[in-house]
């Protein structure tokens, strides 16, 4: 691959993504065990619903994946190529965004890879992370549950799906990171509505997404690796599940200077 500013560009921004969840799990230290396992089911609530981490980070992977899949075939689009790699507890593994450990979220655009590690979605899940996230460390919102969980893969494949659409060829020299991430948030929702209108979201699931928006959003507006603030990300997941299509977060790159 020639190297370019799209290329450099897209490294730095996934390298923010990883920062973010370094400083979080950082802070929060361990969380023990595997609290996700046995008790989810936003993904499958029939019996074989997901057992472990790993298996739950695949299956909610799965569904965001068929969502898109049906929605850029409706659009005459080729299927989204996107693997997934959960990174196990004490482990790292070598992506083309470099190593990523235990602390990471990310999807690196250079190799089309979701990398979750399953601590960190265990301690989301268990609200093990509350007083190291930006936002809620400030009083917004909180991450537990398994659609806190679910919020970040499907943020994390939104990315995807703006390299797919080419938005970063696009727009990547014109807008701020955040236009990106609120995008990406707003995408998250998009594929919420599609679960929940096939009556796949338990009472409490949107709650649980938008509060973990509200977690996530940092105040470091005067950064370039500034991802939104709390109000701003939950408006974005909001915006995206009101709406229910992709066509309602065209707006954040719009809006940014495109
Ligand atoms: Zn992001």
């Amino acid at each position: 691959m020639r190297p370019s500013p799209r290329l450099r560009l897209l490294l730095v921004g996934a390298a923010v993504i990883v920062v973010l969840f370094v400083v979080a799990t950082q802070t929060a230290g361990s969380a023990a065990g595997s609290p996700l396992a046995g008790r989810l089911t936003a993904a499958d609530p029939s019996d074989d619903a997901p057992q472990t981490t790993s298996d739950f980070l695949t299956a909610i992977t799965e569904d965001v994946d068929r969502y898109w899949t049906g929605t850029f075939a409706d659009a005459g689009l080729d299927e989204p190529r996107v693997g997934y790699a959960w990174i196990p507890p004490g482990a790292a593994v070598q992506s083309a965004c470099g190593s990523l450990d235990e602390s990471a979220a990310a999807y690196c655009p250079g190799d089309d890879t979701i990398y979750v590690s399953e601590r960190f979605a265990d301690a989301i899940y268990a609200g093990a992370l509350d007083r190291a996230l930006p936002g809620s460390s400030q009083g917004y919102g909180g991450t537990v549950g398994d659609s806190a969980v679910a919020y970040i893969v499907a943020h994390e494949y939104g990315h995807q799906v703006q390299d797919e659409l080419g938005l970063y060829d696009r727009y990547g020299d014109q807008v701020p990171t955040m236009a990106f991430e609120l995008q990406a948030d707003c995408f998250a929702g998009v594929w919420a509505r599609s679960a929940d209108d096939e009556g796949r979201l338990d009472a409490g699931d949107v709650h649980e997404a938008l509060d973990a928006a509200l977690a996530v959003g940092d105040f470091d507006t005067a950064s370039p690796g500034h991802h939104g603030t709390p109000e701003q990300r939950r408006a974005a997941w909001g915006t995206g599940f009101q709406a229910g299509e992709p066509g309602s977060c065209t707006t954040y790159l719009q809006a940014a200077g495109a």
